[in-house]
């Protein structure tokens, strides 16, 4: 996964047990919209999982770049966030933990989920 993540990949995907993969950070696929390319019987659907494996750095930086940093989430997202035990409703695509300082990023297309919410740094 780390020679994956140095090349520059950015999404992984399996089709494998779904006891097992999300102990190593996948997380099913078809209930965020990816459709696998060949047929997945509807009893094991849960097989499809994905990881993405940008960093929270990556996630701030592209964000910033393309200009959406400080475009509203369509959905608030109220998380656990990882740094602090702090919550606080994430109302834009960067946001800051008003706590721990914490700077959080999330695409665009991935706005919809909190389980894509990277951490970058605190003041990063
Ligand atoms: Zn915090």
């Amino acid at each position: 996964m780390n020679l994956l993540k140095d090349s520059g990949v950015e999404l992984v995907f399996v089709l494998g047990h779904p006891g097992y993969y999300p102990r190593k950070g996948f997380t099913p696929a078809g209930v965020l919209g990816f459709k696998a390319p060949y047929h997945i019987p509807e009893a094991h659907a849960g097989a499809g999982m994905v990881q993405e494996l940008c960093s929270g750095k990556q996630i701030v930086d592209k964000i910033r770049i393309m200009g959406f940093n400080t475009s509203p989430i369509g959905a608030e997202l109220k998380i656990k966030w990882s740094n602090c035990d702090a919550e606080f409703q994430m109302a834009y695509m960067e946001s800051q933990c008003p706590s721990c300082k914490m700077v959080y990023g999330v695409t665009p297309c991935h706005s919809h989920s909190a389980q894509f919410v990277k951490a970058a740094g605190v003041n990063y």
